[in-house]
């Protein structure tokens, strides 16, 4: 079977999953999830906060099925439009503290790495207006103790435009998040389903955010058998045949264990994504023999 015939099994399959999935409704004028942890930032261990707005997800999700091991689009209004008014009214949600049912005493001061994640390409405007997006990062630069935002898009969405339409706006340091998955073509488009073949485009990417001074990061999935020696296979994953492969991303300049050690270090729990695309909370108890395969990713500074 050639690549093409497997690609399209693939997303045919992919489909017939999703057509599966319930339909919820959501409420536009809400953010979808606020989340607050431990992060390893810069040699010190801090509080992050993460703050996830209700969008109108992923294209890629949309029109083809999206990556097998996402489920971000089970959390956006498929029958409804979130416009620019909703993700304003979203982000002064949490600046005014109406997004928490109860009071709390929130300020984003208090987080020197804040996350703002869409379910998607916060570059791409056919999911995020570059009205809203701009109008986030001009409210953050208030924020003057916020020494890091970090947004998360698809690599082909990243460019001198929609990089300059935040960047202009906002003085400290901005990091995207790419998701790579595999360097290996056959395995990023055929087990993943990602819809770029061509790594330049990757490459391309982190150019560019290079270009305007930010910072790139990229997400590659592990895959390995969870019993035995954990942590030893996670090390020799990660520095075996693994290692090979991420050495053809541009520039990798430093690998963060996303999850596992890293978070085991922390004292808290891990946050992994499971074969089944959903994302579960692992706790430091956990009985690994439970889980056979766990897709682990991995966070590469580039
Ligand atoms: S991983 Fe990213 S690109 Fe892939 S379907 Fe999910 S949101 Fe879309």
């Amino acid at each position: 079977m050639n690549i093409e015939k497997a690609k399209a099994l693939v997303e045919k399959k992919i489909n017939e999953l999703r057509k599966k999935t319930p339909i919820i409704e959501y409420d536009c004028k809400k953010l979808a999830e606020v989340e607050i942890n431990k992060f390893f930032y810069d040699g010190r261990m801090i509080d992050r906060v993460m703050i996830v707005l209700r969008s109108n997800g992923c294209e890629h999700y949309k029109k083809t099925g999206g990556c097998s091991m996402c489920s971000h689009f089970n959390g956006t209004p498929i029958n409804g439009v979130v416009t620019t008014e909703n993700y304003i009214k979203q982000w002064d949600s949490i600046i005014g503290g109406s997004q928490f049912e109860t009071y709390v005493d929130f300020n984003l001061n208090d987080y020197p790495v804040v996350c703002i994640y869409n379910l998607g390409s916060f570059f791409n405007e056919n999911e995020i207006s570059k009205e809203a997006a701009r109008y986030i990062f001009s409210n953050l630069n208030n924020y003057k103790n916020v020494e890091k935002a970090i947004v998360e898009s698809r690599a082909e969405y990243v460019t001198d435009d929609a990089i300059s339409n935040i960047k202009s706006v906002y003085d400290n340091i901005i990091e995207v998040g790419i998701g790579v998955e595999s360097t290996n073509m056959t395995i990023r488009e055929l087990c993943h389903h990602k819809g770029i073949e061509d790594m330049s485009i990757y490459k391309k990417a982190v150019d560019t955010l290079h270009v305007h001074g930010c910072k790139a990061l990229a997400y590659v999935v592990l895959q390995f058998d969870a019993h035995g020696d954990y942590l030893g296979e996670f090390e020799e994953c990660l520095h075996g045949s693994v290692m090979k492969r991420i050495n053809m991303l541009p520039n990798v300049k430093k690998i963060v264990h996303c999850g596992l050690r890293g978070n085991l270090n922390t004292g808290g729990g891990l946050r992994e994504s499971v074969e089944n695309g959903n994302v579960i909370i692992l706790k430091e108890d956990l009985n690994y023999d439970a889980i056979k395969k766990i897709l682990m990713k991995a966070i590469m500074y580039i």
